[in-house]
């Protein structure tokens, strides 16, 4: 098939990416120019594993092109995805500016019959939304098809080549079945596409990312329980999993979830709710007890040392999480500030995401430095705060960090390490839902 991508940041790139692996025709569409040469030179902007060889494999053999002429691509393509960012809008809901910008573009180039998927985690109603808006430009027929993405960051090829489900939500049989035809080579080993209408598409996406985002938020509560009541929460982690209606996954206690999908999805459902004159005290929970959790690490310094003022923390972990150099939202960008906010400096270290994360706190100055080896920010530092589980970290050399520590003090905000062993080392650990031994 002949396939325009439009946006190629996370999902769009790996959408268009593994469609052209499969055989398909695309077109990968961006306003960022800066983002399209780069793709054209065979390199990719994001870090997400495995994913740069089947661009440069795709490009090459000239099924996967990139570009910043969106007619163009639009006009030459029987299908088109809408995969352009939805972030928070100022009051919690979805900003769809650039998904109906799309809607625009695709009206006004609307040459042959086509069908338009918004890939896109989207509102409700957002998708008669875009069919309102091509409609009101185009005369020629076409059909809106909500097809969530499900991947994570991370794994995403992974995730996209082996989905657990594949969401295909419209109101016209043939439109649906045409899309369910483009994840056939991704269903060899069982059909895991499933159709319904739709409003019921775009729900799945959010009520999925507010669930997990939810369990994160319940096992923090717990956790902060575990911590007043002198319980361990990694026990209790473990005994709740083995129950099979409750399961292994998603129930770890950390710093709170970051990213550009559960802190958006999880405020925009909530605005959903509202707009719809009903309360979601469930979702509005789940976003203050998240909150505050993004701060847990920098309350128990301030606990620690009393005033933070002039002290120097090492921060290891700045993405939202290991194996992405997404920072949007991320914990460690939270905790960094409100360390500068209360006069202390930083010295960080991320092994992928520096760069964005500089960018990001580029107004802070020389308060926060930025270093690529874990071991040069200990430096001289009174603490370690870890806000990412990244795998280097987990064995770390502790004769080194003791030796770099001003002081011997780490805050754990993924329970990396044991509590015993850091008793032995002399550390004053402090992890989170585990009592201090
Ligand atoms: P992103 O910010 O990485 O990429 C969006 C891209 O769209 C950018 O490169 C931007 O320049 C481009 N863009 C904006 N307007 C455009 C236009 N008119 N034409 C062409 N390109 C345009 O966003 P993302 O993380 O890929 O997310 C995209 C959507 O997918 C969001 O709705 C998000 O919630 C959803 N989603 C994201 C993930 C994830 O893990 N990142 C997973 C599932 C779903």
């Amino acid at each position: 098939m002949k396939i325009a991508v439009m946006g190629t940041g996370y999902v769009g790139l790996v959408t268009g990416a593994l469609l052209a692996d499969a055989g398909n025709t695309v077109v990968c569409v961006d306003i960022d120019e800066r983002k399209v040469s780069m793709l054209r030179e065979g390199h990719i902007p994001i870090y997400e594993e495995g994913l740069e060889s089947i661009v440069q494999r795709n490009h090459e053999d000239g099924r996967l092109l990139f570009t910043t002429d969106a007619a163009e691509a639009i006009k030459k393509s029987n299908i088109v995805f809408i995969a352009v960012g939805t972030p928070s809008d100022h009051d919690g809901s979805a900003d769809l500016k650039y998904v109906l910008k799309v809607a625009e573009q695709i009206g006004d180039n609307m040459n042959s019959t086509k069908i338009v998927i918004c890939k896109s985690t989207v509102p409700v109603g957002t998708c008669d939304k875009v069919q309102g808006v091509i409609a009101g430009r185009t005369d020629v027929p076409f059909h809106v098809v909500s097809n969530p993405e499900f991947l994570k960051e991370g794994s995403a090829v992974k995730d996209f080549q082996s989905p657990d489900r594949v969401i295909i939500g419209a109101s016209d049989k043939e439109a649906a079945e045409t899309v369910g035809e483009l994840y056939k080579p991704f269903m060899r080993r069982s059909d895991r596409i499933v159709y319904m209408d739709l409003r019921s598409a775009e729900m799945t996406k959010y009520a999925s990312n507010a669930m997990l985002a939810t369990k994160i938020s319940f096992m923090n509560e717990i956790a902060n329980l575990c911590d007043r009541v002198g319980a361990d929460v990694e026990h209790v982690r473990i005994g709740m999993s083995l129950d099979e209606r409750i399961g292994p996954h998603f129930i770890f206690p950390g710093v709170g979830y970051g990213g550009s999908c559960f802190p958006k999805d999880v405020r925009a459902l909530s605005r959903l709710g509202h707009e719809f004159d009903m309360e979601t005290g469930v979702l509005d929970a789940v976003e203050s007890i998240n909150d505050r959790q993004k701060l847990r690490l920098v309350s128990a310094a301030r606990e620690h040392f009393g005033s933070l003022e002039g002290r120097t923390f090492a921060v290891w972990g700045l993405a939202f999480k290991p194996k992405t150099d997404d920072v949007r939202e991320a914990p460690a960008l939270i905790g960094i500030r409100a360390l500068v906010a209360a006069g202390a400096k930083v010295q960080a270290t991320d092994p992928v995401a520096l760069e964005n994360a500089k960018h990001e706190l580029a107004d802070l100055g020389d308060a926060v430095t930025f270093e690529h080896d874990e071991y040069d920010v200990l430096e001289g530092a009174d603490a370690l705060l870890i806000f990412t589980e990244w795998n280097q970290y987990r064995s770390p050399e502790f004769d080194r960090i003791l030796a770099a520590l001003k002081s011997p003090v780490i805050f754990d905000g993924r329970n990396l390490y044991s509590p015993a062993k850091m008793k032995k080392l002399g550390i004053h650990y402090d992890s989170i839902g585990r009592p201090t031994v």
